[in-house]
């Protein structure tokens, strides 16, 4: 690169906006250009993250086809460019990485990271924030039902020892660097929302645009996982079979399809430790993926054993280390379903 290119991209004033676009939605396009226009940027800079690699598989889009639906999607704006810096990288997406990177050519009072209010309230929480609010400004683009702080009191605890002024919508940062509050008159859509609308077949015509929507139906991404499934009851009941078998604790199932629950069936088991109800879950997964090749459509807790969910649409399985289950007692959530009453074959 010469040296008058090197100036040049200097002066550029640069946006970065990351997240996962599991799938690109109307609410990330709102954001996207709102940064766009008024922070009068030159360049907005769109970085998929990488899957989080000690999170367990699940159903849905590669990181190609993630990627796929950026550039599909990102075209109409015609402006926004798209890095795969955190897709190559692998492993963990760290921000702070990123910000480094752009960091070595955009000069810090021209680069500006861009993220949604929901994630504002946990930025204390990211690796090196002090370090990122040193290279960038931070925009937060406000999404609906969620409100810029009315005090540097609001803002979150590790911020406020950072703060030099507070306007309600620019704060100055001890940093020499700022956070600016983004009103979107935005579009009150989520990515889960939208996977979830997908894969109970209700329409998403509000939420997506055409080529993305289009993309996700031709690669049958999101699909409901019935057809592999089958018989949900059964599935219920294969799913005890492994929990039994795997020496779980106080195995029960029930059937919720008269509630106004999120699942029809759901099941419930315990391990005697936090390491053994993470493996448990694991199990049921390598078998139903053996079984039915079925991911489920998310699975959460699985690292730290207290309360492990795998979500496989119209069956919600629930392994508890059994001390917290006690805590929670979640059972009587489903005290007016029909119990299946399950039983060890082997007992
Ligand atoms: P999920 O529902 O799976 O958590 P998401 O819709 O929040 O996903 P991400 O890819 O995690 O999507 O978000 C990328 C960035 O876009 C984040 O900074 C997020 O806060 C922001 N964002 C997402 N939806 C909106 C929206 N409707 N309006 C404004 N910002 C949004």
């Amino acid at each position: 690169m010469s040296n008058e290119a090197k100036t040049e991209r200097r002066n550029d004033r640069v946006g970065l906006f990351g997240g996962t676009f599991n799938p690109l939605h109307r609410g990330h396009m709102a954001c996207i250009e709102a940064a766009h226009d008024r922070l009068n940027l030159d360049r907005v800079v769109v970085v998929p993250a990488a899957r989080n690699p000690r999170k367990a598989a699940v159903d849905g889009p590669t990181p190609e086809q993630r990627l796929d639906m950026l550039r599909i999607g990102l075209e109409e704006l015609g402006y926004a460019e798209i890095d795969d810096q955190e897709l190559t990288r692998g492993g963990l997406s760290f921000t702070v990485d990123t910000v480094e990177s752009f960091a070595k050519t955009v000069a810090p009072e021209n680069l500006y990271l861009v993220i949604g209010a929901d994630q504002f309230d946990e930025f204390d929480k990211w690796k090196e924030f002090e370090r990122i609010l040193t290279l960038a400004n931070l925009t937060v683009v406000a999404r609906p039902g969620f409100d810029a702080p009315f005090s540097a009191e609001d803002m979150p605890q590790g911020l406020r020892p950072l703060v030099a002024a507070f306007d309600r919508s620019f704060v100055q940062l001890t940093t020499g660097r700022h956070v600016e509050f983004l009103r979107v008159a935005g579009v009150d859509v989520s990515a889960s929302d939208v996977r979830k609308r997908l894969r109970t077949g209700r329409g998403v015509d509000r939420s997506l645009t055409i080529p993305v929507e289009d993309y996700i139906r031709a690669h049958k991404l999101f699909e409901p996982l019935g057809e592999k499934i089958g018989d949900f009851e059964e599935f219920t009941r294969f799913c005890a079979g492994v929990l039994f078998e795997r020496k779980a604790l106080a195995v029960r199932g029930f059937d919720l399809r008269g509630l106004e629950a999120a699942a029809e069936f759901t099941l419930v088991a315990s391990g005697t430790s936090t390491r053994h109800s993470g493996a448990l879950a694991e199990h049921v997964m390598r078998a139903v993926k053996e079984e039915f090749n079925v991911l489920p459509q998310s699975a959460e807790g699985l690292g730290e054993g207290r309360w492990a969910l795998l979500d496989y649409g119209a069956l919600i399985v629930h392994v508890f280390y059994d001390f917290v289950r006690q805590e929670y007692r979640i059972e009587d959530l489903w005290r007016s379903g029909i119990d299946l009453r399950l039983t060890d074959p082997k007992a």
